[in-house]
């Protein structure tokens, strides 16, 4: 079976390599001129640091990432608003070696490449145009080039041309927050490992620590679609000006352009992912608002389940609906509860923020291991691997 896959990011990658593990052939084709990601950083949870390990890159993700060892919410003036979450207790609580690995977007993609032959991805291809035939799926870029394949995967994000061809044009939802991105020193007052997050009125800020010694920090505001700032990080300090540390600090010590906003979006869960040869995975499927850390771990277990779901199939057509049928509950889950998470996150008004923090304050330890905590010790289950695929 030949598989083309749309887009070189965590969905795409991940799903190359799972799918060369069943014996497909694959071509991914990236838009961008080269491997590259925004400088940001990401979480990675136990049921993604296994679906790696399903596809045999989880060897490659230590050496790049930093083991999560507490993290915690507090106010906006420094107050603790829930008891800190230590992850050897999660782990032992949750049988899980690792709970969270906190790694560099670039780093994260960058090892996922390396389990790709070279050539597998074609850079500087922008996919423009998706049609699924009876025999093949073809597919047409900005530069003329065309190609055929068995089946064809769109694993080109939120805003996916392929999602388009499948389901028809669909404008992404805005949450009503935007968010700002960005990575500097780790302040001396940080210790590594620590992940945690400062909630204020309609505004909130997170960290999560990286390798040599660098913080990945976010920030969001309630605002408007489509603002922009003149100077981003000036912005930023002024609006956090009263905030306690590190957020002042955070945002003086990172370079103005390497700030990077970005309105936070997802779609309401579609329901279907796939026409005929024709199917998407990762962002372009169920693309989730970032507030349970699950976006980029969702399209990693994508890439198992697709694997199994097309090697096993009596045909492309079935196994892309197979796939979906397997994931939807899952992912439709995690959407709805990241966005109403979100809701709370981004509550404004005095006497509802006291409240809510109070209920966090009282009641996150014992609804959160019922809650969010309870979508990471899923698992997708292995590749079969002793499957070779057949159109
Ligand atoms: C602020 C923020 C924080 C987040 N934090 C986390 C976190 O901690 N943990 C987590 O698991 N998730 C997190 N997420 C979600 C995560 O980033 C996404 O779910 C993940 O990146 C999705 O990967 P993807 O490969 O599906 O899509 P993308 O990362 O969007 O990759 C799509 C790729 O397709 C390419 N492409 C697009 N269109 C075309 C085209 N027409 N032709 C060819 N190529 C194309 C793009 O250039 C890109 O390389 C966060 C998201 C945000 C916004």
């Amino acid at each position: 079976m030949r598989v083309i896959i749309i887009g070189s990011g965590i969905a795409g990658l991940s799903a190359a390599i799972a799918l060369r593990k069943v014996g497909a052939e694959v071509a991914v084709y990236e838009r961008a001129p080269e491997l590259r990601e925004v400088g940001a950083g990401i979480s990675l949870w136990a049921n993604a640091l296994r679906a790696l390990d399903h596809i045999g890159a989880g060897e490659s993700v230590p050496a790049v990432s930093l083991r999560m060892a507490r993290s915690e919410i507090r106010g906006r003036d420094g107050h603790k608003i829930q008891i800190g979450m230590r992850a050897d207790e999660l782990e032992k609580r949750f049988g899980v070696s690792e709970f969270v690995r906190m790694i560099h977007r670039a780093d994260l993609v960058t090892a996922l490449a390396s389990h790709l032959p070279p050539g597998t991805a074609r850079y500087g291809h922008e996919c423009v145009a998706v049609e699924g035939g009876d025999a093949t799926a073809k597919v047409r870029f900005a530069n003329g080039h065309t190609d055929e394949a068995d089946v064809v995967v769109g694993a080109d994000g939120i805003h996916s041309v392929v999602r388009a061809a499948v389901l028809g044009p669909e404008v992404p939802r805005y949450s009503g927050y935007t968010c700002w991105r960005g990575i500097c020193q780790r302040p001396a007052s940080i210790e590594p490992g620590y992940v945690a997050e400062w909630w204020g009125r309609g505004k909130r800020v997170g960290i999560t620590t990286l390798p040599d010694d660098r913080v990945y920090w976010w920030a969001t505001k309630n605002a408007p679609p489509n603002g922009r700032e003149a100077d981003d990080r000036a912005f930023l300090i002024a609006e956090f000006r009263d905030w306690a540390e590190p957020a002042p600090t955070l945002f003086a010590t990172t370079p103005a352009d390497r700030i990077f906003r970005n309105d936070i979006l997802d779609r309401p869960p579609a329901r279907k992912w796939s026409k005929g040869r024709v199917g998407v995975i990762g962002d372009a499927a169920h693309p989730t608002t970032p507030n349970l850390g699950q976006g980029g771990c969702m399209a990693i277990e994508d890439a198992v389940v697709l694997a199994r779901c097309l090697a096993t199939a009596s045909d492309p057509a079935r196994g892309l609906e197979a796939f979906a049928a397997e994931r939807r509950p899952r992912t439709t889950a995690i959407t709805r509860e990241s966005w109403k998470f979100g809701r709370l996150g981004q509550t404004e008004g005095r006497l509802t923020c006291w409240l809510r923090d109070a209920a966090i304050g009282l009641l996150a330890g014992l609804l959160a291991p019922k809650g969010f905590l309870k979508y990471a010790r899923y698992d997708t289950g292995p590749l079969p691997l002793s499957a070779r695929t057949g159109s």
